[in-house]
């Protein structure tokens, strides 16, 4: 069984997945720049009820939603987003990239500690609300893992360990990736219990094959966000795993952010969307994948990717 916002659900029941989009997000301190319109939660639900509805007709049925603990994560806006859409959301524990987050509090708390509340928000809920999180999300940033990171990487990977929820993450410019894989199996996890999250951000396929070769899933889930890495970077290099006998390895994603608190620092969110058009959690199925037909993929493998693969991840990760 899987938890998602609106209760426990089988795998078998996830059907087609996609594996990291934002349902809401705020960052840190996104209150503080009192310049920018209020926040109308009823009118944002009813904009994302409708970005979800669209992919309803895709044919998903369930999305991940790594929105850390410190990133404005409400569960409650997911849960009625889940409601109204019909597709399954499920909701993460976890914290952010320390240069990102919100690291004060863990700061102070011991590993054992981080982990409990990590178990709570899985075993429990949220606060009181409770809604339960199947994913906990870990982060890293550019280069090298700091002291902080490490420590909550580690009450991650003892929570998975002790509630059989699988780990999903950020990572930035394609590094580090080993390190969350040493960190997580050093507890005794299975290097498949972790999604490695925006390992498309590179062009840099013989760092992807090496994560595949662990066991670990990599995320190509950048799909749409062209100001990084174009797409066409990404069908190369995801083709070209899948050639290398790592269909299995594979998971695809946008990291959309349907809904902003707030801006991003100066950075107005609409005029984002305007420069990056195919930024939406329907490129994949608009664009991407016909794209991967060409290239020679089948619809087996397109299956076996959205499908498949997600499921395995949870099965796995329960397993252990
Ligand atoms: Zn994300």
């Amino acid at each position: 069984m899987v938890n998602t916002v609106t209760g426990p659900l089988s795998s078998a029941e996830l059907g087609r997945t996609l594996i990291h989009e934002h349902v809401l997000i705020g960052f840190p301190g996104w209150f503080m720049d009192a310049r920018q319109p209020a926040f109308k939660r009823e009118e944002a639900i009813e904009r994302v009820v409708d970005a979800f509805q669209e992919l309803h007709g895709h044919g998903v049925r369930t999305v991940i939603d790594p929105c850390p603990m410190d990133l404005g994560r409400d569960v409650e806006f997911c849960a009625e987003v889940s409601r109204k859409s019909r597709i399954n959301l499920i909701c993460a524990t976890g914290a952010y990239v320390e240069s990102m987050g919100i690291p004060w509090t863990f700061k102070a708390l011991p590993v054992e500690a981080i982990t409990e509340a990590f178990v709570k928000e899985i075993e429990q809920g949220v606060a009181d609300t409770g809604i339960r999180c199947g994913v906990i999300k870990i982060a890293t940033g550019d280069g090298e893992v700091s002291e902080y990171e490490r420590k909550v990487l580690t009450a991650a990977a003892h929570a998975a360990k002790l509630t059989g929820v699988p780990l999903i993450s950020h990572t930035e410019n394609c590094s580090c990736g080993q390190d969350q894989i040493d960190i997580a199996t050093g507890v005794g996890l299975r290097a498949s219990s972790l999604i490695v999250g925006h390992s498309d951000g590179r062009d840099d396929p013989a760092y992807q094959k090496a994560l595949a070769d662990r066991g670990s899933y990599v995320g190509f889930d950048r799909f749409g966000l062209e100001q990084i890495v174009p797409d066409s970077v990404r069908t190369k290099n995801l083709k070209a795993l899948v050639d290398a006998g790592h269909r299995d390895r594979v998971m695809v994603s946008h990291d959309t952010v349907n809904c902003w608190q707030g801006a991003l620092g100066n950075s107005d969110p609409a005029e984002m969307q305007k420069a990056l058009p195919n930024w939406r959690m329907t490129h994949l199925f608009e664009h991407i994948f016909p794209e991967l037909k060409r290239m020679g993929m089948s619809q087996e493998d397109l299956d076996h990717i959205v499908i498949d693969n997600p499921r395995r991840y949870f099965d796995e990760a329960a397993s252990a």
